[in-house]
């Protein structure tokens, strides 16, 4: 008998009335006290590796023994996933808004001071659960809105929901051309270590939008919120954003190495009953506020020098810009560098960019983990 099944959630309409739906699959544990984990990939149309890689968690997890249960929502956005354009996908942005999928996750979080006075008297696994049930709670009351809900907000929300069910929620994403990196909060450090991932930005107790600091942050802030009342509290919910690579990928050799990463730091959790230990790499980390984006300051063909996941020091050359426009002149070519060291993370997709264009994202300030 297989230990998963797989759903069709509902998760929005075409204007021919065809449904948009979803696949989830649940992974059922034999220990109900154990972490329940909520796994989704391909929220971003193009970054498609992610899919490979729960497929690859999928094939393991029928053969290992399972304590805590486990959800997987690949192709979580049929929407941005199908929205092609040429030989290229899109779907990055709601095309109606303009906005970023991954910025339409709403914070839950509720009047701290107010739900705290009014359930302070519960046992720990209680409070727990009961605001557990405030962030659900809400999550519906945004759904059934009388004034409706955007198509993206709909989308984010269904999503959100799932979410919040689990202790652990793992978003599968991809660079543009990207090395492996891993958006991790700063009070779960010691995951950092455990995916096969070499560069971590270490994220603060801010919200911006994006699933993973949908799903931890309102327990960050109740966390704080307690500890400032005298008591002792660590958050009982733990996200990442895992970025697998290059989006317009498929490896599955790549995706098994991520699939072990995913269930070294499933097994130190606790969610499966396995021995398998993280994968000895060097390991870089940085703060999220010293994750720095270098603006193209003209506009031009480009040549991308610096490989992502490589350390650059300051000076070394970062990109060549062509201008076929100015031959003859010193602008013709010419080669940028960076003022400080970093290791380049991810660079632009394409190859032609406007002035101000986001070419490279690049960790400073950075340290080794491991
Ligand atoms: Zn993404």
């Amino acid at each position: 008998m297989s230990n998963w099944t797989r759903n069709t959630k509902k998760i929005g309409e075409l204007a021919t009335g065809h449904e948009l739906t979803i696949p989830v699959y649940r992974f059922a544990g034999t220990d109900s006290n154990a972490p329940r984990v909520y796994i989704q990939a391909n929220v971003h149309g193009a970054e498609v590796q992610g899919n490979a890689v729960i497929f690859q968690l999928m094939k393991q997890l029928e053969k290992l023994e399972l304590q805590g249960d486990i959800t997987l929502v690949p192709l979580a956005n049929p929407l941005g996933i199908n929205q092609k354009s040429g030989e290229f996908t899109l779907g990055r942005f709601d095309p109606i808004t303009g906005v970023n999928w991954n910025r339409e996750y709403q914070d839950l979080t509720p009047s701290l001071s107010d739900w705290f006075e009014a359930h302070k008297h519960l046992p720990t696994e209680q409070f727990i659960a009961a605001y557990r049930q405030s962030l659900l709670n809400s999550c519906h009351q945004q759904l059934d809105s009388p004034w409706g809900v955007t198509t993206g907000r709909r989308l984010a929300l269904s999503l959100q929901l799932m979410a919040h069910e689990a202790d652990i929620v793992l978003d599968l994403h991809t660079g543009p051309k990207s090395c492996k990196h891993l958006y991790c909060p700063e009070y779960t450090r010691d995951a950092a270590g455990l995916f096969s991932i070499p560069c971590v930005l270490m994220m603060p107790n801010e919200f911006g939008g994006a699933m993973d600091e949908a799903a931890f942050y309102p327990w960050w802030q109740l966390t704080d919120y307690v500890v400032s009342r005298g008591m002792t509290m660590t958050p009982a919910v733990e996200a990442y954003t895992l970025e697998l690579g290059s989006q317009e990928r498929i490896d599955m050799q790549d995706a098994a190495d991520d699939c072990e990463g995913i269930l070294a730091f499933l097994a130190n959790r606790g969610v499966i009953k396995a021995d398998i230990e993280p994968k000895a790499m060097a390991r870089y980390s940085c703060a999220l506020a010293d994750y720095r984006k270098f603006h193209s300051p003209m506009g031009g063909l480009v040549e991308y020098l610096a490989a992502p996941g490589t350390p650059l020091s300051a000076g070394e050359p970062l990109v060549r810009i062509l201008r076929p426009d100015r031959f003859g002149e010193s602008e013709q070519q010419q080669t940028l560098c960076l003022p400080e060291d970093s290791i380049p993370v991810l660079h632009f997709a394409s190859a032609s960019v406007y002035q101000g264009t986001e070419l490279y994202k690049v960790m400073t300030k950075y340290t080794r983990l491991s």
